[in-house]
């Protein structure tokens, strides 16, 4: 699977892409990910990718062009007609990203992802260049880029292989309260003791218990 993600600060994920599960997944060739700077998709002699809204107020837009430009230029590349591409715009009025959006984008080849910055992005990107636009929740980042590591973290831990035997089992055990050693933790004169149902050693009760206290 190939992740691509639109951005006009293409270095800004690049420590995050690098450590733990994404490198060795990198490494692997489990998947891949081409970050384009928007940049050089401007027509523009000076490389610039915004301009003032129409209609006035403050702030600038992102203009369409540099983002279609790029669009087409990854498309033109994908390799077999069959290639299966979605293309996401990142914007605050997005359906919201949960587990089941990203298992459905997992099922992609090309997943195309556009960060938006300044005040947005143009209209026109949404209404004919994306196919569908995304939030990662209800706040107002600076840019698209945190939005697209989320998305492709999220729909990567859905690809085969991509977790390891032991970050799977941490995938079933994250969903109720999990604790470790010490049993009894000191924190100056607080103290506090692991559920006593936990150090029983009774298979039943602590599968019961983790059923009645998991989401
Ligand atoms: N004035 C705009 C904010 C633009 S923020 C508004 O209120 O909607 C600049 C860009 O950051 C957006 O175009 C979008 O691509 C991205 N962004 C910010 N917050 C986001 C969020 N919660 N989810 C997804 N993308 C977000």
């Amino acid at each position: 699977m190939r992740f691509h993600i639109l951005t006009i600060f293409p270095h800004i994920l690049d420590s995050y892409f690098n450590e733990s599960l994404f490198r060795r997944a990198l490494q692997k060739k489990l998947l891949e990910i081409k970050v384009h700077n928007l940049r050089d998709f401007s027509e523009d002699r000076h490389k610039k990718v915004d301009a003032s809204p129409y209609g006035g107020g403050p702030g600038m837009v992102m203009q369409a062009e540099p983002i279609s430009n790029a669009v087409r230029a990854i498309k033109s590349k994908v390799k077999g007609q069959r290639s299966k591409v979605r293309i996401v715009l990142f914007s605050t009025r997005g359906k919201k990203l949960d587990e089941l959006m990203a298992q459905r984008l997992a099922k992609y080849d090309e997943l195309i992802l556009i960060c938006g910055r300044y005040e947005g992005v143009d209209e026109r990107v949404a209404e004919h260049i994306a196919d569908e636009e995304v939030s990662i929740g209800d706040y107002v980042l600076s840019g698209g880029e945190l939005p697209a590591a989320v998305l492709t973290e999220a729909v990567a831990r859905k690809l085969p292989g991509f977790l390891g035997k032991h970050e799977s089992l941490e995938e079933v055990k994250g969903s109720y309260p999990v604790y470790t050693r010490p049993e009894i933790l000191t924190m100056g004169r607080k103290k506090s003791i692991v559920p006593k149902v936990l150090t029983t050693g009774d298979h039943k009760k602590i599968a019961a218990w983790r059923q009645k206290k998991g989401r």
